[in-house]
C-alpha cells in the first residue's frame, strides 16, 4: 500500500518549473499549418492515480492535438475487440528510423516494425476499422468515457490539414496494401487514421484515459478492457517504441512506458500507480516535446513513480 500522503501538486509544480527554461529550445511541428502556430511557451501537466485522484498544473485544461498519442488507444481497442492476429501484421521492434519512414517496409514485406510508427498505426487503424466499423468513433468514445469529458472530438480543421499534406502516409498505406496488409480501402483507413490523430484533448483527459494501462487492463468503471497480459505487452511496446526513434533516450531520462505526439503531448504510464500527461508544443529533432520530457524527467527523479 501507499499510505503516506504524497504532495502530488508540489511535485507537478516543481516539474513545471524545471521545464520552463527549456521550452524555447523546441519548435512546434510545422508539417501542417494547424500545428505550426502553437505557442511553445504553453505548458501543462496532469496526473491521475489508479483510483481517480487528479492533479494538474499550468495549461493542463487546454485541449491540444493528441496526434500519435491516439495510436496507443487505437492499439488497445483493436486488441480488446479480439485483434490478437494483429501481431502477425505488425512487429514490435523499435524502428531507429523516423516515424514516417518508408525504408524498412520494403525489406520487411509490408510488415511495419511496430504499432507506433505511422505504418504500424495504419495497420492498427485498418484492424480497428474491420472490428468496429468506425475506428475514429471507437477512439473518441473511449477517450470520452474514460475521462468523463463529452467535449472530446476530432478537430476537423486539423484532420483536413493532415489529409491535405498526407502524401507520405498515403504512400505508406498504398505500399502496405500492395503486400495485402490493409484489408479496407486505403482512403477509408487514411480518413480514420487522420481523424483519430486529430482528436483534441487536454492533459487531464489523457492522464485519465491512460489509467487502464496503470490498472493492468481495467477501465475507469472497473470493467476489463484488456487482459493483464495484453496491458503488460502494450506497456512494454510503449517503453521500447513509444517515443519515435528516441525511445532509448526517453527510457534513460524518464524510465516509463510513454507515447508522444507531434502536438507536443506525452502520456506516461506507471503500472499500479497512475498515468501522467505533460504537454508543450515545442519539439526536439526526434519529434518529442522538449518541455514534456524535461518535466517528466524531473517528476520521476523526485517521486517514486517509476518502474525501475
Ligand atoms: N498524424 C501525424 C502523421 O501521421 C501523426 C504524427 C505524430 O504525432 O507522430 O504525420
Amino acid at each position: 500500500g501507499h499510505n503516506e500522503r504524497v504532495n502530488y501538486q508540489e511535485l507537478l509544480l516543481h516539474a513545471m518549473k524545471a521545464a520552463r527554461p527549456v521550452l524555447d529550445r523546441g519548435r512546434p511541428a510545422d508539417y501542417i499549418p494547424a500545428l505550426a502556430c502553437a505557442d511553445p511557451q504553453r505548458f501543462g501537466m496532469a496526473l491521475a492515480t489508479v483510483d481517480g485522484e487528479v492533479h494538474g498544473v499550468g495549461d493542463w485544461r487546454e485541449p491540444f492535438s493528441v496526434q500519435s498519442i491516439s495510436k496507443l488507444f487505437a492499439l488497445a481497442l483493436a486488441l480488446s475487440h479480439g485483434g490478437a492476429t494483429l501481431w502477425q501484421r505488425v512487429s514490435r521492434e523499435p524502428s531507429g528510423n523516423p516515424f514516417n519512414s518508408l525504408i524498412q517496409l520494403e525489406s520487411e514485406q509490408g510488415i511495419p516494425r511496430n504499432p507506433f510508427i505511422n505504418a504500424g498505426a495504419l495497420v492498427v487503424t485498418d484492424a480497428l476499422l474491420s472490428l468496429t466499423g468506425d475506428a475514429r468513433g471507437a477512439v473518441v468514445d473511449f477517450l470520452r468515457q474514460e475521462s468523463g469529458n463529452p467535449a472530446i472530438d476530432t478537430d476537423r480543421a486539423v484532420a483536413e490539414s493532415e489529409a491535405g499534406h498526407g502524401h507520405r502516409n498515403a504512400a505508406l498505406a498504398h505500399f502496405m496494401a500492395s503486400f495485402g496488409n490493409l484489408h479496407n480501402p486505403v482512403d477509408d483507413v487514411l480518413d480514420h487514421y487522420f481523424a483519430h490523430c486529430s482528436i483534441s484533448a487536454d492533459c487531464r483527459d489523457l492522464a485519465l484515459a491512460g489509467g487502464f494501462l496503470a490498472r493492468h487492463g481495467l477501465r475507469a468503471d472497473g470493467s476489463r478492457l484488456l487482459s493483464r497480459g495484453d496491458a503488460k505487452r502494450i506497456n512494454a511496446v510503449l517503453l521500447t517504441c513509444g517515443t519515435y526513434d528516441a525511445a532509448g533516450d526517453f527510457a534513460y531520462r524518464v524510465g516509463l512506458p510513454g507515447k508522444s505526439g507531434v502536438g507536443g503531448g506525452v502520456l506516461a504510464i506507471v503500472p499500479g500507480r497512475g498515468a501522467v500527461c505533460a504537454w508543450s508544443p515545442g519539439l526536439d529533432a526526434a519529434g518529442n516535446s522538449v518541455g514534456a520530457l524535461a518535466a517528466l524527467e524531473d517528476f520521476t527523479e523526485r517521486s517514486d513513480w517509476s518502474v525501475f
